[in-house]
This record gives C-alpha cells, sequence and structure tokens, in this order.
C-alpha cells in the first residue's frame, strides 16, 4: 500500500490511499488545482481517483468536494448522518450520496471504520487493507476511543493527529471557549496525547506515521515530532509531520 497526506490542518485537509490498483482520497478540504498537482506528484490523476470518502462534515474536510466529484465524476461517500448535515448535500443528487457499509470494499482496498470523539454529527476514522497491508487514519477525536485503539492497533501504516502543544493552546491567543473545546474530549488530539497513543498502539508491523492536523497556532512540526518521539522512545517507526499546504512524499509500506 501507498499512502501520504495531500493538506493537512484546519485550513484543509485530503489524504491519499492507494492498494493494489486502487486508489482514495479521504475528505477535500482543497481545491481542484492542488489536488490535481499533488496527484501528479504520485504519477496519478483525478481520474484515478475511485471515490472520496468524507470523515464529517467540518469545512476543512469538505470544502472541495462538489467541485472535485463534479469535475471528475468522482463518487462520494460518508455516513448517513454526515450526509444529512453535510452542507453541500443538495449538491449531490440523492442516489449519488453513497452511504458507508461496514465491510466494503473500493476495488483491490477492504475499508473499515471506527467511532472518533469530536464535535461532529458521526465522525469516522478509517482502516484500509490490501493483501496484508493495513493503514489508518485518525484526525479529528479528542480522546483515543476504545473502537479507535482496536481498530488502529499494529496497522502497518497511520495518520494520527498531533494537533496542538498544551502549554503552546493555553498561553496563546484563542478565546476561552475555544481553547476549552479543542482540548476537550471532543476536540483534538494534544501532542503528547499522540505520543501515548502511538507508543501504547504500535505493533511490530507499524512502520510509518505521519502526524497531521497540527494546529498553526497552537504547534510547531519540531516540537510536535520531538515530543511524539520522547514518548515513544527507541522505536524503528519512521514518524513524520504532515506538511499544511504541501502534499507529503509518497510513502511505500
Ligand atoms: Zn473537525
Ligand atoms: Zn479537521
Amino acid at each position: 500500500m501507498k499512502f501520504a497526506t495531500i493538506c493537512s490542518g484546519s485550513s484543509g485537509n485530503c489524504t491519499y490511499i492507494e492498494g493494489g490498483h486502487t486508489s482514495i482520497l479521504v475528505d477535500a478540504g482543497c481545491s481542484n488545482r492542488h489536488l490535481s498537482a499533488s496527484l501528479a506528484e504520485y504519477g496519478k490523476s483525478p481520474q484515478d481517483i475511485s471515490a472520496l470518502l468524507i470523515s464529517h462534515e467540518h469545512s476543512d474536510h469538505i470544502s472541495g468536494i462538489t467541485r472535485f466529484a463534479r469535475r471528475f465524476g468522482i463518487p462520494v461517500y460518508a455516513s448517513a448522518r454526515t450526509w444529512e448535515n453535510l452542507p453541500c448535500r443538495d449538491d449531490f443528487f440523492p442516489e449519488d450520496r453513497h452511504i458507508f457499509e461496514y465491510g466494503m470494499s473500493i476495488g483491490d482496498i477492504d475499508i473499515d471504520f471506527f467511532r472518533l470523539s469530536h464535535d461532529a454529527v458521526q465522525p469516522v476514522g478509517f482502516v484500509f487493507a490490501c493483501s496484508d497491508t493495513r493503514v489508518a487514519i485518525a484526525t479529528d477525536t479528542g480522546v483515543v476511543t476504545p473502537s479507535m485503539a482496536r481498530a488502529v492497533r499494529n496497522a502497518d501504516g497511520l495518520v494520527l493527529e498531533a494537533n496542538h502543544d498544551v502549554s503552546m493552546l493555553m498561553s496563546g491567543k484563542y478565546s476561552y471557549a475555544l481553547k476549552q473545546r479543542v482540548r476537550g474530549e471532543q476536540g483534538h488530539l494534544s501532542n503528547q496525547q499522540a505520543g501515548l497513543a502511538l507508543r501504547e498502539l504500535a505493533g511490530e508491523n507499524t512502520r510509518s506515521v505521519i502526524l497531521a492536523h497540527l494546529s498553526e497556532q497552537n504547534n510547531l512540526p519540531q516540537l510536535a515530532l520531538s515530543q511524539v518521539r520522547a514518548l515513544v522512545g527507541d522505536s524503528k517507526i519512521h514518524i513524520t509531520v504532515a506538511p499544511r499546504c504541501n502534499a507529503h512524499p509518497l510513502i511505500e509500506l
């Protein structure tokens, strides 16, 4: 399998997953132009994408879905409750609102879902499997939910949220209410939570982790890396940070 983030953070999120002859995108919080240019870096074009999966209805994950789906005729999948709450829902005919099913596959990739803890109606993370390899995506969650822990454990590849450094958040410019939202149970994982999660959930198969959805105001790439590495300890896991606006190099597992 191959995977990479195409953009990451509160200004936009999109992740590329490839398994066998199938390519999938998770979320599209960016322009068609950025998507096309990023896919070209991976040797792909938008026409190679079999499906676009939506994790939840926040604008940083969905702002580009109508344009992308319309322009390239890509099927869009989300949970039933997420579809009900998507601001762009009426851009799609009812028969074009594809709904997640447990045990679903798209092309060569098997897809599983897990529940996240976030202030959206039905936020989900994903596990993609092809042959014996698994890649998980877990961002936009205030805590590691039991279903996330089960799903992510010993994944070969992982996109894991490391949103903020708690002291930067608390001494920063956000309002008190927003600080409470970010660090709350339905907010975002801090660097420390990400490090503890990785220490707990990484296994002998775990090779590559991209730290994602970093806050522009309340985190720094080097800080996220060093805090997570310090908690994970001496490990062979390759840990990198998702660039905010650029595509991460494609990781091959
Ligand atoms: Zn969100
Ligand atoms: Zn988000």
